[in-house]
């Protein structure tokens, strides 16, 4: 049944039949609307890019604002994190942007959206408060967290301020917080460094496995399986990934395998593509597929991940296919959205 349809029956249960069994092709866990200079895709443009394909989108922004240093740059204005040696910001004002272009929408159209708290600097201890008063002062809006980085090839070293750390107290604020409210958190942290020795094991697992295992409440998606744009799957990749997956301690992680870069290695060849369908078909509930696009400006461009992908879809059994495209997300995110909503009903009113 598709959506327009639902005109034959009326009230909430049709709403529900509607969102079970919409014709959508798929669910985009992983969007940024915004870029590095706060600029990006108009949401209603964004709606018709998602046509009748994209049912689902988890939206933010980007949490780093790069600064326009004319000492530095003169005016070439910089307008990603690349382009220029001079730092990135914290940018809060991001999450006031993605709850009033939420905001915007009709309620039918809100409903395909979870907006994601990122404006928070992970190493501050008052990080978790931040995203307290983001939930007290758009009640109704956010579903989760994120997606927000730790460690990120050339992004970690350019922040002002403190570099974050995954052994952070204010991380454990975070998660704890997020534990406790019922959001879906999504995590960007490289597995490993930039042009690691062959060979060494990857700098950043042991300090990710830990944090994960302490903080089993909270529902939490590794964004990209921990590849970065140069962190390549280190060898064994898909193998430390069906360690975790295997392990009880990590039932409340999830992998999105969201980002061009990340497609270009796993369906690089013939046999990675064997490889991440074998894993996928193994462990169908833990794997979300996402664009990971920033402020696209076309509907082409929007989902050319997902065309990317086209390899892989072909090696999933049909009940893995529909989960990595949809169930996964509806599943984990329709969660988390009745528990904030209720956590809200409790705390909103400690804001005024
Ligand atoms: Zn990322």
């Amino acid at each position: 049944m598709r959506c327009s349809s639902r005109l034959a029956i009326t009230g909430a249960f049709a709403l529900t039949l509607c969102a079970q069994n919409s014709g959508y092709e798929l669910n985009d866990s992983h969007f940024h609307m915004t870029n590095y200079i706060q600029e990006g895709t108009n949401i209603k443009a964004l709606l018709n890019m998602m046509g009748d394909k994209v049912g689902r989108v988890a939206l933010f922004g980007i949490p780093l604002q790069q600064q326009w240093s004319y000492r530095v740059d003169g005016e070439n204005a910089p307008t990603y994190y690349l382009g220029t040696d001079a730092p990135l910001y914290y940018y809060s004002f991001t999450d006031a942007v993605i709850a009033m272009a939420y905001r915007s929408l009709t309620a039918e159209q809100q409903a395909r959206f979870d907006p994601m708290i990122t404006g928070f600097n992970p190493t501050d201890m008052y990080a978790a408060d931040h995203i307290r008063r983001v939930l007290q002062t758009f009640p109704g809006v956010f579903t989760g967290i994120g997606e927000f980085s730790v460690h990120k090839e050339f992004v970690s070293a350019k922040i002002s301020g403190d570099v974050a750390s995954l052994t952070d107290p204010a991380l454990d604020r975070i998660f704890a917080f997020a534990g406790e409210v019922g959001l879906v958190s999504i995590i960007h942290n490289d597995l490993d460094v930039p042009f690691s020795k062959e060979g060494s094991p990857p700098a950043y697992l042991d300090q990710m496995k830990a944090l994960l295992k302490r903080h089993p409440n909270a529902t939490i998606i590794w964004a990209h399986t921990g590849m970065g744009r140069i962190v390549r799957p280190v060898k064994n990749h898909a193998a430390t990934v069906e360690a975790m997956l295997r392990d009880h301690a990590f039932d409340n992680v999830y992998f999105d395998i969201s980002w061009d870069e990340v497609a270009k290695y796993l369906v690089s060849t013939a046999e990675s593509t064997q490889i991440t369908a074998d894993l996928i078909n193994q462990y169908p509930d833990r794997f979300l597929f996402g664009t990971d696009e920033v402020a696209p400006s076309s509907k082409e461009r929007y989902l050319k991940v997902y065309y990317q992908y086209d390899p892989l879809w072909k090696l999933l059994s049909p009940e893995a296919l529909e989960k990595v495209r949809k169930e996964n997300y509806t599943r984990i995110f329709d969660q988390a959205r009745l528990k904030v909503r209720a956590w809200e009903q409790l705390h909103t009113g400690e804001a005024q």
